[in-house]
C-alpha cells in the first residue's frame, strides 16, 4: 500500500471563483500571521503551543474588526493553513539545529498577494465527493471536476489550487494496492548527469528531451517581454500568463521524460541504484539552470514512488562515495577529476572509462553492497545522510507534491 497523489481539472463559475479568491487570501493572511506570531513569540522567549497559535490567530482574530472576514470562510481551510505555517516554520527550525539533512534553509517566506500559484488544503470535514461527480467545497459549493483517471479510494484530504496561468485542481492524497511485478534477477545502477539525463550500468544514455533547450529559449524572451511591460497593465497581466503557459509546457514535457525513464527502471529492474544527490547545494551554483532542467529530485521521487508500487527496491549510496574516482573494473581510486574530464584511463589496470558509464557501474556495485550489509554505512561528508534500503512510499508532504503530478 502506498500513497499517492491523483489531480484533476477543476472548472469554477465565476461566482465559485470568487469565493474562491476569498478563501485563497484569507488562508494566506492566516499563514502569515502564524508565521508572525511564532517569529516574535520565539523572539522574545515566549513558548506558544500550537493549539495557542491557532487560537490566536484564527478564533480570537475572527473577534477583532480587522479580521472579522476571516469568518466568512469555511474555517478548516485556516486550520490547515495554520498546519502548513507550523511544518515551514518546524523544517526551518530543525534544519537550524541540524536535525534536518540538507544545507540550511532561511526563514520561512512569507506568502505574497503577488505569488502566483496559490492554493488551500481541505479535511474531510471541508470538502466531500458528490454523487453527481462534482466535488463539494465548504463555503464555495460544488466544483465541476474533470475525471480524468478514476480514484482509487476514498481521499482523506484534498487541496484545491489556482495556477499562475490560471487553472484550477482539485488534488487528493489516496491510498493505491501495490501491484507487484514478477521478480527478475537484473539490478541497475544509474548515474543522473548534466548534459545527458542518466547513464546506466548497462550503458544506455539517456539524453534530456532535446526541445526543452529550446523551450528554454523561448521562456527567456518570453521573460524579457515581460520586465518591459508597465506594472498593473492590462499587457502585463497578458504577459505573465504567456509565461505561465510555456513554464507548465516545460514541466509537463520533463515530468513526461521522468516518468517513462522511472517505470523503464524499475520495470525491468529488480533494484535500481543510485547516488543520494545534494540537489539543494548544486543548485545554487552556475549549474544551476542545468539542474533546474534536469529535476532530478522529481526523477529521484518518481523511481522510489514506482518501487514501492511493483515491489521493486531503491538503494541509495551515500553522498560521500566517490563513484566517479573509482576504477570499477579494479578498484583503484584514481582521485577527483573535474567536471569536464569525460573520459580517462586507470593508471593501474589500464581501463578506459566514459565518466559517467563508470560512475552507474560503482554506483550498482556499491548499492549491491549496501543491500547485503556489506558496506560502511558512512559519509565522508558526515552531512549525516544514511544511505541504504529506500522502502519508498508516496510522500504525503502536503502541497507542494501537488505541484509536481
Ligand atoms: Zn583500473
Amino acid at each position: 500500500m502506498s500513497l499517492v497523489r491523483y489531480r484533476y481539472r477543476a472548472y469554477p463559475n465565476a461566482e465559485q471563483a470568487r469565493a474562491l479568491a476569498r478563501v485563497f487570501g484569507c488562508a494566506r493572511v492566516v499563514y502569515n500571521d502564524c508565521l508572525r506570531l511564532r517569529r516574535d513569540a520565539h523572539a522574545g522567549g515566549e513558548k506558544v503551543s500550537d493549539t495557542e497559535v491557532q487560537r490566536r490567530v484564527v478564533t480570537l482574530a475572527k473577534q477583532t474588526p480587522q479580521r472579522a472576514w476571516l469568518g466568512e470562510v469555511a474555517s478548516v481551510a485556516l486550520v490547515q493553513a495554520c498546519q502548513d505555517a507550523r511544518r515551514a516554520y518546524r523544517n526551518w527550525f530543525d534544519s537550524l539545529s541540524g536535525k534536518r539533512k540538507g544545507r540550511k534553509g532561511g526563514a520561512p517566506r512569507f506568502r505574497s498577494r503577488k505569488d502566483n500559484r496559490q492554493s488551500i488544503r481541505l479535511t474531510r470535514n471541508g470538502f466531500a465527493l458528490r454523487g453527481n461527480g462534482r466535488v463539494y467545497v465548504a463555503k464555495v459549493g460544488d466544483l465541476r471536476v474533470e475525471w480524468s483517471r478514476p480514484l482509487l479510494s476514498v481521499p482523506s484530504s484534498c487541496t484545491v489550487i489556482r495556477e499562475a496561468d490560471g487553472r484550477y485542481f482539485v488534488s487528493f492524497v489516496v491510498e493505491r494496492e501495490s501491484d507487484p511485478l514478477p521478480s527478475r534477477t537484473a539490478e541497475i545502477g544509474v548515474d543522473l548527469g548534466l548534459d545527458r539525463l542518466a547513464v546506466t550500468s548497462d550503458g544506455e544514455i539517456v539524453d534530456n528531451p532535446r526541445h526543452l533547450r529550446g523551450a528554454q529559449r523561448r521562456l527567456a524572451s518570453g521573460q524579457r517581454a515581460l520586465a518591459r511591460k508597465q506594472k498593473g497593465s492590462a499587457n502585463r497581466h497578458k504577459a505573465v500568463r504567456r509565461v505561465a503557459v510555456r513554464h507548465r509546457k516545460v514541466r509537463e514535457t520533463r515530468l513526461d521524460a521522468h516518468h517513462k525513464l522511472a517505470l523503464r527502471l524499475v520495470r525491468d529492474n529488480q533494484a535500481v541504484h543510485l547516488e543520494s544527490l545534494s540537489v539543494a547545494g548544486l543548485a545554487r551554483t552556475k549549474l544551476a539552470r542545468s539542474i533546474h532542467d534536469v529535476g532530478w529530485s522529481i526523477l529521484v521521487r518518481l523511481i522510489e514512488e514506482k518501487a514501492a508500487h511493483y515491489g521493486r527496491s531503491v538503494v541509495k549510496v551515500g553522498r560521500g562515495f566517490p563513484s566517479s574516482q573509482l576504477c570499477s573494473a579494479c578498484g583503484h581510486r584514481d582521485g577527483p577529476k573535474p567536471l569536464g574530464v569525460r573520459l580517462w584511463t586507470c593508471r593501474v589496470c589500464g581501463a578506459e572509462h566514459d565518466r559517467d558509464l563508470n560512475a552507474a557501474r560503482n554506483v550498482l556495485a556499491e548499492g549491491a553492497r549496501i543491500a547485503a550489509g556489506l558496506a560502511e554505512i558512512e559519509n565522508a561528508c558526515g552531512a549525516g545522510v544514511r544511505p541504504g534500503l529506500v522502502p519508498a512510499s508516496g510522500d504525503e508532504a502536503g502541497t507542494r507534491l501537488g505541484a509536481l503530478g
